[in-house]
């Protein structure tokens, strides 16, 4: 599980998260919504040790993961994380793109990275596409790719910040089936997200975030139907 306590963190003299705690429970699906920068990027970058913390502690199955000595590279292979941008290597195929971290960073042979990867395509409903450059692909088909890329390291977390807010809308959904489908399969998931549907629909809690603080965290029927929170009550109102 990935635990979260007291977690502190800023840039520069910009308090950013101002102590966060939060547990997520092996195949928990939690969606965090709030503002822009109200420091929703900034946990999922702290959570896989892309960005050091001021205090606090985070840990990823008994790991701790800005502890001395901890093995960042061996941590991000069981943390998968998608963005919002699109970052495939355009001179790779779709294939060649999935392949490449469980070949380079696994050391895993051809035939078995491209049975992973064809496996993980298909799943992602891109079977057609293995052959294929991502510069053909649509916005939606690329992240499923990328969702793909970072499934093939078999990893026991997947983190989205907002991955479908570059789509056209038209897109949007074929990706929210993708998570969904992920989440039914028992992944555990954390979604920085502003569908709020599909947060309804597809989290077991969601998290409301404002200014560097967690304000309200619960089961959807409560954020969505019984914010306690004044704040929560506010944003709630401004993206419906
Ligand atoms: P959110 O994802 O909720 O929109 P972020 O976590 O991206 O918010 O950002 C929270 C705050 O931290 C914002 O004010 C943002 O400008 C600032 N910030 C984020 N990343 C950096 C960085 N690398 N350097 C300096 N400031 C940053
Ligand atoms: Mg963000």
């Amino acid at each position: 599980m990935i635990e979260i306590e007291n977690v502190h963190k800023s840039f520069g003299s910009l308090k950013v998260l101002k102590g966060i705690d939060l547990n997520v429970e092996k195949g928990e699906v939690v969606s965090v919504i709030g503002g822009s920068g109200s420091g929703k990027s900034t946990l999922l970058t702290c959570i896989n040790g892309l960005e050091p913390i001021d205090s606090g502690t985070i840990t990823v199955d008994g790991t701790v993961v800005h502890a001395r000595g901890t093995d960042l590279n061996k941590l991000r292979q069981n943390i998968g994380i998608v963005f919002q941008q699109f970052n495939a290597f355009p001179h790779l195929t779709v294939l060649e793109n999935v392949t490449l971290a469980p070949r380079k960073v696994k050391g895993m042979g051809r035939a078995e990275a491209e049975e992973i990867a064809v496996k993980q395509l298909t799943h992602v409903g891109l079977a057609d596409k293995i052959k294929v450059y991502p510069g053909r692909l649509s916005g939606g088909q690329q992240q499923r790719m990328a969702i793909a890329r970072a499934l093939a390291m078999s990893p026991d977390y997947m983190l989205f910040d907002e991955v479908t807010s570059a789509l056209d809308p038209q897109l949007v959904g074929e990706v929210l089936d993708t998570l969904k489908l992920l989440a039914e399969g028992g992944m555990t998931m954390i979604c920085v997200t502003h569908e709020m549907g599909f947060a309804r629909d597809v989290s077991n809690r969601v998290a409301y975030f404002e200014s560097g603080v967690m304000a309200e965290i619960g089961p959807p029927a409560q954020i969505f139907g019984a914010p306690e929170n004044e704040a929560t009550r506010k944003f709630l109102s401004s993206v419906r």
